[in-house]
């Protein structure tokens, strides 16, 4: 018995889905999350198919047996994480990962919103979007206090503060800080999305099949009629669902769609990821008290900054590991900065399926085309600079001067079925439903036009809890 409970394909393949999931990240289990838990007294038949294994049945932080070291071992599999770099010159750091959960079972969890003026572009208000941010805020149990009065992190922002950002302050995270206490268990402190799956298990049972991989949508009548799949060992089948949600990230949601000759000129169009900034500095130890703690610290975008930063430590790769190791007292303190910035969306910078290379499946490769245009230099450079000033107002010496990481390392790719009015310049409407196929939704990073520096992950997860309202809203049993 697996410690989540599995259906065969088979049986997966003789039943009638009102809403079949495609990918368990983080779009696709929040969807299913909001779905069951707004129709656990409904008749609603829910499934949910995921490419990848049972890797881990928690975020990997919550396993006293990893450090970074051992983690990076475990993970740099080739059954989990394919580097796919290699076929994509334009985007070297490219990675695909499969696994349940995807790839919130080891992201950093840093969980800002996006500003009200970052998405005036889009079809949705911000007042529309903030009830779906406070619920996505609650259920991943973000908050900003995971260092918060520290003595490193208050001696540090106070030091930014008053050296030229005003607005430095905690980073908010997806961490449960409550303490166990009366036997109720708070043990699991940072999110995954198997926390979605877990929820939903407690309300309603639902179908789930791993190592079983969608290839093709299939329509009927112009509308979603199921999923073509193939499990690990080259089966195929047909599951059949009237609602097709397809959550599996901004490579492959695409993929799937221009795979099944779905029609769409922005689908695949508009990739933007975050320029990622990075630097390590160090600093006297004898500038702070005994008792130090750690340091989170975000410097937020703003109307004239098009980027943002986070100041992480002490000892940035150990620092998010549990404690067990015994450390050394140390003279310096070595702390990490992570940049990231606004790229411009462009139509040219876009996936497609290549027209002769295919998989083990049969499914054509994707082609990645990208590249910054002279305006994202500029904002990249500022960044770099503004990195540079703030590491001075804090009296930090750089170890590791700034340097722009190989993009896809930054792991934040979204835009590629972007949400809009237009189906000439967006591939979903408002609520992530394919323009001219009803039934057939994205919920996943592709979604997002990322016109923000803010880590992606709560904006996908606010805007995939909607896309399931939605659903939830046309469902008549
Ligand atoms: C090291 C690291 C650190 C990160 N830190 C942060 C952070 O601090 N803050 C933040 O906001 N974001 C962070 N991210 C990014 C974050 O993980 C992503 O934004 C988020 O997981 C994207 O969700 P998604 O649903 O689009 O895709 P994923 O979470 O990647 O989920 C996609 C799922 O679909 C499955 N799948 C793919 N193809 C198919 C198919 N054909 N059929 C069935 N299933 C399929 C995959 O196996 C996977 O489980 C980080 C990522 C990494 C790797």
């Amino acid at each position: 018995m697996p410690w989540i409970p599995l259906t065969p394909i088979e049986k997966m393949a003789e039943t009638d889905y009102d809403v079949l999931i495609v990918g368990s990240g983080a779009g696709g289990g929040a969807a299913l999350w909001r779905l069951i838990e707004q129709s656990k007294n409904k008749g609603m038949r829910i499934g949910m198919i995921e490419a990848g294994d049972l890797l881990l049945p928690t975020h990997a932080h919550n396993l006293p047996t990893f450090d970074q070291t051992r983690f990076t071992q475990f993970i740099d599999s080739p059954h989990y994480a394919e580097q796919i770099g290699n076929l994509w010159p334009d985007y070297p750091g490219a990675r695909i990962f499969r696994a349940l959960g995807g790839r919130t079972l080891h992201w950093y969890l840093m969980c800002p919103r996006l500003l009200p003026e970052e998405i005036k572009s889009w079809p949705i208000s911000y007042q529309e979007l903030v009830p779906y941010y406070l619920t996505a805020e609650q259920i991943m149990n973000v908050t900003d206090a995971y260092a918060k009065g520290s003595a490193l992190q208050e001696k540090l922002l106070h030091r930014l503060r008053f050296g030229g950002f005003p607005d430095a302050t905690d980073l908010p995270m997806a961490v449960d800080l409550d303490v166990t206490r009366y036997g109720q268990l708070h043990s699991n402190v940072f999110f995954s999305s198997i926390i979605f799956m877990a929820y939903a298990l407690n309300m309603k049972p639902f179908d789930l099949a791993v190592n079983t991989r969608a290839v093709q949508v299939l329509t009927e009548k112009g509308r979603a009629a199921g999923v073509k799949v193939v499990t690990s060992d080259g089966k195929t089948s047909t599951i059949r669902a009237k609602t097709v949600i397809l959550s599996a990230s901004t490579f492959e949601t695409p993929r799937i769609l221009l795979n099944s000759h779905i029609p769409g000129e922005a689908i695949g169009r508009y990739l933007v990821n975050q320029p990622t900034v990075i630097a390590a500095a160090k600093i006297n130890r004898n500038q702070f008290p005994e008792v130090l703690g750690n340091a989170a610290i975000m410097v937020p975008s703003a109307a004239d900054r098009k980027y943002m930063f986070f100041t992480l430590g002490t000892d940035p790769l150990d620092y998010w590991w549990y404690h067990y190791k015994e450390r050394k007292l140390l003279d310096e303190l070595r702390l990490g900065f992570f940049g990231l910035a606004t790229l411009e969306p462009r139509f040219e910078n876009h996936v497609s399926l290549d027209p002769i290379r295919r998989d083990s499946f049969g499914v054509p490769l994707l082609k990645v085309q990208f590249s910054y245009s002279s305006q994202d230099k500029t904002v990249i450079r500022e960044l770099t600079a503004s990195i540079r000033r703030a590491a001075a107002a804090m009296g930090l010496d750089f170890y590791e001067n700034p340097s722009l990481l190989p993009p896809g390392l930054d792991n934040h790719e979204a835009g590629t079925c972007r949400m809009g009015n237009d189906p000439a310049t967006s591939a979903t409407n408002q609520y992530g439903q394919i323009h001219g196929v009803p039934g057939l939704y994205a919920a996943d990073n592709s979604v997002l036009l990322l016109t923000g520096a803010a880590n992606p992950t709560l904006t996908t997860v606010a805007l995939a809890i909607r896309t399931a309202d939605y659903i939830l809203s046309q469902y008549h049993e």
